[in-house]
């Protein structure tokens, strides 16, 4: 006989987590499917935002989620030239308490979460669950999911199916929404090399430029991120040349790598991310709701992608832990609360989007030109006192992010007690799991 539940949620990314600890946090019962095996995940959206942080604390969840993390803490987003130096955006007010991203590996901080969430009795989650096709009623409401765990198909029945399911959402297919892409003129391709104490202190969120080339410069945890920018589609022309000319662009714009530029031995060690900007007709369906990438691309560009998966996690989890804990649930409520997420939601995220399109095209276009230099705009940005600051600030806000409702803030009475502790645990204990026992310690400060 199939299971049944209130909401399904498909896909363990950021949106799918967060969704999934604060609905079973404020009392629904809830079922989440990952198709991959654990969370270990490199090369992913790793910078939560200052107001991200901001709500985090409100849970809870963030002191103790960095107490037990090695991580960045980028104040700043810097672009470098061998000749000048731009501060565009600066985020030193953006938060009392966090005016900084913190640099959060998504291996750490996806199991930390569920890990939180265990603890409420509502949640399951199936990990190694691939699903592959939606339950329908006679009227064309969704009401379940088929997935396939250990070689065995199964159903999950429920009130309401979210897909959290990614970029390529099966989800998002399988319910007919159809998706435009708004931007595809660069890619990025990504390889880490480990940290040491003796590198150079900088904002952890750079972009270091020459004529030609772009590389991102990103402190992550106990390693630095770089990412080689190109002209989309131009990835296989890139690894026909080998490693060569890619070590002599680190050697030129991050020298103090020294020997660790070594490491990139083979263009196989890089992994592509091709950067898309992607808009759906619509986030909900009758029982079915679409959130993060699965609902809207966002360029890594900003480094925002996480922050609103997790922004829209919040909102919908707002929205319908009411409706979804109501006995018996209404099927109208659930869509009313749906169609509500993404009204509230979507104006944030078209206005992230078409500034993106706008950077992408020009980075696009000065890596053709070899102009290393940020655009005219963000130049003049950063040559007014004060203004990076309030760029910092207001692109923080713009993520929206809503204060919990009350169930989901207090969450169950029994957890009242002693939840920090826990938390604190369980955040030391996920580190560990990724770095093979040491936990190393607190973030760094990291300096414009
Ligand atoms: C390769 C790559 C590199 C990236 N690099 C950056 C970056 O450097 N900076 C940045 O800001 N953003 C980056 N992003 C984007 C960022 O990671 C995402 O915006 C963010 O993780 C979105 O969260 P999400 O929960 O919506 O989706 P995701 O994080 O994509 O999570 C979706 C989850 O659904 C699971 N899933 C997929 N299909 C199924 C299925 N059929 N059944 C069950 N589970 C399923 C997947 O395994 C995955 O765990 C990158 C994305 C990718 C794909």
């Amino acid at each position: 006989m199939a299971e049944r539940t209130r909401c399904v949620v498909v896909g363990g990314g950021p949106g799918g987590v967060v969704l999934a600890h604060l609905l079973a946090r404020g009392g629904v019962e809830v079922v989440l499917l990952e198709s991959r095996g654990d969370f270990d995940r490199r090369f992913r959206g790793d910078t939560i935002a200052p107001p991200v942080l901001d709500y985090l604390d409100l849970l809870g969840l963030a002191d103790p989620l960095l107490d037990a993390t090695p991580h960045v803490r980028g104040n700043a987003f810097v672009w470098r030239t061998p000749d000048a130096t731009w501060t565009l955006a600066d985020y030193r007010n953006a938060s009392r308490k966090y005016p900084y991203y913190a640099l959060v590996p998504q291996a750490v901080f996806l199991p930390f979460l569920v890990e939180q969430a265990r603890r409420y009795p509502g949640l399951t989650v199936r990990m190694g669950a691939r699903v592959s096709d939606l339950v329908r009623a006679d009227d064309g409401r969704v009401t379940g999911v088929v997935y396939t765990q250990d070689g065995e198909r199964r159903t999950v029945l429920a009130d309401l199916v979210v897909g959290a399911d990614g970029r390529t959402s099966k989800v998002r297919q399988l319910a007919g929404v159809a998706a435009t892409e708004l931007g595809a003129s660069i890619d990025i391709a990504w390889f880490a090399v480990p940290r040491r104490d003796s590198d150079p202190v900088t904002s952890g969120l750079e972009a270091r430029a020459e004529p030609g080339q772009l590389l991102a410069v990103l402190g992550q945890g106990t390693d630095w991120q770089l990412g080689f920018a190109l002209p989309a589609g131009t990835f296989g022309a890139f690894k026909a040349a080998g490693v060569e000319p890619l070590r002599a662009v680190l050697r030129r714009l991050v020298p103090w790598l020294g020997d660790r530029i070594d490491l990139l031995a083979d263009v196989n060690q890089l992994t592509l991310l091709p950067v898309r900007i992607t808009t759906v007709d619509a986030w909900s369906r009758p029982g079915l709701l679409l959130i993060g990438d699965a609902a809207h691309v966002i360029s890594p560009v900003g480094g925002n992608g996480i922050n609103y998966a997790i922004v829209d996690a919040a909102e919908a989890a707002n929205r319908l832990v009411g409706p979804l804990r109501s006995t018996p649930v209404g099927p109208g409520a659930v869509d009313a609360a749906t169609a509500a997420v993404e009204r509230a939601r979507r104006p944030s995220v078209e206005r992230e989007q078409r500034g993106q399109v706008r950077i992408e095209r020009e980075t696009a276009r000065a890596l053709r030109d070899r102009d290393p230099r940020p655009a005219l705009a963000l130049r003049l940005i950063a040559s007014i006192p004060g203004f990076p600051r309030l760029v910092g600030t207001l692109a923080s806000r713009s993520l929206a992010v809503p204060r919990p409702v009350p169930a989901i803030l207090t969450g169950p009475a029994h957890e009242r007690a002693e939840p920090l502790h826990r938390a604190r645990l369980t955040a030391a204990a996920a580190t560990r799991h990724l770095h093979g026992g040491a936990v190393r310690g607190r973030g760094r400060d990291a300096g414009i």
